[in-house]
């Protein structure tokens, strides 16, 4: 998605790299433990600071000692200290995912301004994705102030870090762009990425409510495709939808052939399927892309 002159981890820390993979999996999975309350709260609007976590059966608070992220569930057996309820498996899924996404953007990033940036889009996609499963929502408290955030990344970013560009800018149209500042290739890479990400799945949405006359795509996807394409560019925007809509088509085909359930209409939180389509793109699309236009 971008590209900077990474510096190396180990000669900046002196360290092993593996401390950097170590280090990342340790803050992602606290990380994912913030996020369980995010997904829990956001969508009950709770407030994410206050109070503290607390059994929802015997409201009994939890002690730091049995909040540490994946370790405590399984120490307590998936069960309360208190009251024995079941703590949902959710919890340390969360927490482990997070970690190891969390991973894979040090490794797809190193020592660099992006670093930070990767970690927020995961994390974000993370807390979407779940939140969306369980109440088929994506809320607005998460995804416009993400929008916020990529296009200041993708204005400042070229402002501030000497060399750093996006993948997109040098690609058409915005290869033809030249004597224009760095910042406004990089915007308009940006809109055309949120133009491709939420722009297209408007379209789709509206022409299917004209055809059919039934709400197929919830806003909340095309807000949060906005957002998410301004920071990957369209071609790995348009990508991720591919990868979203095959992998809804597929695991909704088999759902919908378990559950014997004739009924079209059956929602499916898509939500979930443009996150993992989206992190695939963030992680291959810059490669797929180099790789295909390779051919010609
Ligand atoms: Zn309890």
């Amino acid at each position: 998605m971008i590209f900077f002159v990474a510096s190396s981890f180990e000669s900046v820390t002196g360290l092993p790299v593996i401390v950097g993979y170590i280090l990342s999996f340790v803050f992602g999975s606290a990380v994912g433990s913030f996020l369980n309350v995010v997904i829990h709260r956001v969508p009950r609007e709770q407030s994410i600071v206050f109070p503290n976590s607390a059994c929802p059966k015997c409201s009994k608070p939890i002690k730091p000692y049995d909040n540490i992220p994946i370790l405590s569930w399984l120490v307590l057996g998936g069960k309360c200290r208190g009251c024995s309820a079941p703590i949902s498996i959710r919890y340390p899924a969360v927490e482990f995912l997070t970690g190891m996404l969390w991973v894979l953007v040090f490794w797809q990033t190193g020592l660099s301004p992006l670093l930070p940036v990767g970690f927020i889009f995961v994390s974000v996609t993370v807390a979407l994705m779940f939140i969306d499963a369980e109440h088929m929502i994506l809320p607005n408290v998460i995804t416009y102030p993400f929008a916020v955030f990529a296009f200041a990344v993708r204005i400042l970013f070229p402002m501030f870090f000497a060399g750093a560009y996006f993948a997109d800018t040098a690609l058409w149209p915005m290869n033809l762009m030249t004597g224009y500042p760095a910042w406004l290739i990089s915007l308009t890479g940006a809109l055309l990425g949120a133009a491709a990400g939420g722009g297209s799945l408007w379209l789709v949405g509206e022409l299917w409510k004209r055809l059919r006359g039934v709400e197929a795509m919830g806003l909340g996807d095309v807000k949060m495709m906005i957002g998410f394409g301004a920071l990957l560019g369209w071609r790995s925007a348009v990508l991720a939808i591919f990868i979203g809509a095959f992998a809804g088509a597929v695991i909704g085909m088999s759902l919908i052939a378990i559950k014997k359930d004739k009924d079209m209409q059956t929602q499916i939180p898509f939500g979930i399927f443009l996150g993992i389509g989206s992190v695939a793109a963030y992680f291959f699309g810059d490669r797929l892309v180099t790789w295909y236009l390779g051919y010609f």
